[in-house]
């Protein structure tokens, strides 16, 4: 099933955004997309949403996230950045385990159960895709979701 693609990332992040009850979170868009395509519209959303909620969750104020869509050659390529705590180098690698969080002080009163990442990865994996992370500890972080065009 072809989507609009436009059309569906600016739903998912409206809906998003009418969730939040906080209004200094700023959520800025920039697609390139010159064509609809095929994606499995629960796993996408449910990945996204996944790494909205944590850019949220481990924000320091004034949260400002990015959201870029763009279709390079045959992948479909999305990308999220938030400007909060960020995440040692040395977590990245355990960030997609399961019941994994960082343990650092910031994030103790932050409740979650460490299943959010591990479900999105095992989902895009499961539809051939792939999610990479990069971070900056106090600046922020970067999700990057690669999708084969079928
Ligand atoms: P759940 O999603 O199950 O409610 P969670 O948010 O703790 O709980 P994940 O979404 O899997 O679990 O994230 C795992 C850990 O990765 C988090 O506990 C947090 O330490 C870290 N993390 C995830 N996203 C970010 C982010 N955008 N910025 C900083 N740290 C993050
Ligand atoms: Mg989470």
């Amino acid at each position: 099933k072809s989507v609009k693609t436009t059309a569906y990332l600016n739903s998912i992040i409206d809906d998003f955004k009418l969730s939040l009850d906080n209004d200094d979170i700023q959520i800025k868009k920039q697609f390139v997309i010159d064509k609809d395509i095929e994606i499995d519209k629960f796993y996408f959303t449910t990945a996204v949403l996944n790494i909205l909620e944590n850019a949220i969750k481990y924000g320091k104020g004034n949260t400002e996230i990015l959201i870029e869509a763009k279709i390079v050659n045959t992948n479909f390529k999305v990308m999220i950045s938030d400007n909060g705590i960020g995440i040692p180098k040395k977590e990245l690698k355990f960030l997609f385990d399961k019941f994994y969080r960082v343990g650092n002080k910031e994030v103790h009163n932050v409740k979650g159960l460490g299943i959010g990442l591990y479900y999105t990865n095992q989902i895009i994996k499961a539809h051939k895709g792939e999610i990479l992370v990069d971070s900056q500890v106090d600046k922020g972080t970067t999700f990057t979701i690669t999708i084969p065009i079928t």
